[in-house]
């Protein structure tokens, strides 16, 4: 169920558990300002999401109210995990879904990032 994006953080959200290491996760990459792990069903041979280590909601809440810090380190560690996963000499996708049009169904901002083969068109409608 896509969420409201413009309620406040709920902490109880499967990422913010993850985060606080009440469950698991498959992680490949993490610093201070950002964790990425690989998405638990996959929709493309590598599908790895990168999520802050602070609480925002997504990328409207990030881009408006996160620090030049938080904002540059979480930028660079998306490029960091996707040359890390040899994903750049062939290419791969950034996707960040926001709110009910964006299907966005984990209110704890998160990237997608698609690689290890085509990717086909950008959307399907
Ligand atoms: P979105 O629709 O953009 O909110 O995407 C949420 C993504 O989180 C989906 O691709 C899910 O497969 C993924 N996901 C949900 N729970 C977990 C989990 N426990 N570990 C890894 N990925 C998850």
């Amino acid at each position: 169920m896509p969420i409201d994006p413009t309620l406040p953080y709920d902490d109880s959200n499967i990422f913010a558990k993850i985060l606080r290491r009440e469950i698991p996760c498959n992680a490949v990459y993490e610093d201070e300002h950002a964790l990425a792990f690989h998405d638990i069903a996959p929709q493309a041979p590598v599908h790895i999401l990168v999520i802050p280590k602070k609480a925002y909601v997504s990328w409207d809440d990030f881009s408006a109210n996160g620090s030049a810090e938080e904002i540059a380190g979480f930028v660079r560690a998306v490029g960091h995990v996707a040359r890390e996963q040899g994903l750049v000499v062939r290419g791969y996708r950034l996707l960040a879904n926001v709110g009910r049009n964006g299907g966005q169904e984990v209110p704890h901002l998160h990237v997608h990032l698609f690689g290890g083969g085509p990717l086909g068109p950008m959307l399907t409608r």
